[in-house]
C-alpha cells in the first residue's frame, strides 16, 4: 500500500460500523477523496475533533483498494467564526455541498481547492454577504458557465428583463421568460459578481438586494446541478 500526504477540507462525514467514520475531503493534490478514520467515534480518538465538516487539515493517508485510510491528521488552518456564527455556518455548508456535487472522486483540481479554501477564509474573516455569490460565480465559471446578464439571450432586448435561466445561457425578457425571476437591482449586482467586481457590488448594494443576490446565486447553482442543495433550505425559508 502506498502512503501519501495531502491537505484538504472535510466536506462531510458519515458513520461506518461501530467506531469509524468515512471522511469525504477535497484535497489540494488528489481532488475529492474518501478515507476511513478508524476509531474516530471513540472518546479517546487520536483524531479528536479535527475531522469535522469544514475542517482544513494536513493528513497522511494509506491508499486502500476501495477506500483510503487516514493515519495522521493535523489542523492546517483554524477557522475562528465558521462554526459559531450560524449565518457563516449555513453559507459554508452550501459551499461544501456544492463542491461535493460539482466534482468527481479522484479528479485533482487545484483551482477548485483554491476557490474553496479562499472563500471559506474570507467568509470566516468577514462574514460578508458577497462571499457566497462570488464563490458561486467562480465555481460556475470554472465549470465553463458564464451567463449573459446584460440582454435577453433570445432577442437582445436590454429593457424589461424579468428572469434568468442558465440552461438558456442567461437573462430573458418578459416575452421569453423562463427559469428564475430576477429584479433589475439583482441583475446589476449579479453582473458585478460575474465580472469579479465583488467589492463594487457590496458598495452599491443594500442588504436586501445582497440577500436576494445570494439566494439567486444558490438557485443558479441548483439550476446548474439540476438538484436542490439540502444545506440551502435555510435560505429559502429566511427570504
Ligand atoms: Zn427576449
Amino acid at each position: 500500500m502506498a502512503l501519501y500526504r495531502d491537505q484538504g477540507v472535510v466536506l462531510r462525514t458519515h458513520k461506518l460500523g461501530e467506531a469509524d467514520r468515512i471522511i469525504t475531503l477535497f484535497t489540494a493534490g488528489h481532488g475529492r477523496i474518501r478515507a476511513v478514520a478508524k476509531g474516530i467515534r471513540r472518546t479517546k480518538s487520536r483524531f479528536g475533533a479535527r475531522l469535522e465538516p469544514m475542517s482544513w487539515v494536513n493528513g497522511q493517508f494509506y491508499e486502500g483498494r476501495n477506500l483510503d485510510i487516514v493515519t495522521q491528521v493535523e489542523t492546517a488552518h483554524r477557522f475562528e467564526h465558521l462554526r459559531t456564527d450560524p449565518e457563516r455556518l449555513h453559507r459554508a455548508a452550501v459551499m461544501l455541498e456544492s463542491i461535493e456535487h460539482t466534482t468527481q472522486e479522484g479528479g485533482p483540481d487545484r483551482s477548485i481547492f483554491n476557490l474553496l479554501t479562499g472563500a471559506l477564509r474570507e467568509l470566516d474573516r468577514t462574514g460578508n454577504h458577497s462571499v457566497l455569490p462570488a464563490f458561486v460565480a467562480k465555481l460556475l465559471m470554472l465549470e465553463g458557465i458564464q451567463p449573459q446578464v446584460d440582454e435577453c439571450v433570445h432577442c437582445g432586448r436590454t429593457e424589461g428583463i424579468t428572469s434568468i435561466n442558465l440552461h438558456q445561457g442567461g437573462v430573458l425578457c418578459r416575452e421569453h421568460r423562463s427559469g428564475q425571476p430576477i429584479s433589475d437591482e439583482v441583475r446589476v449586482a449579479l453582473s458585478l459578481v460575474f465580472a469579479g467586481e465583488v467589492r463594487k457590488m457590496l458598495e452599491q448594494t443594500d442588504s436586501r438586494v445582497a440577500d436576494e443576490t445570494e439566494l439567486l446565486a444558490i438557485q443558479l447553482l441548483e439550476q446548474h446541478l439540476e438538484r436542490r442543495l439540502k444545506s440551502a433550505g435555510v435560505f429559502r425559508t429566511a427570504l
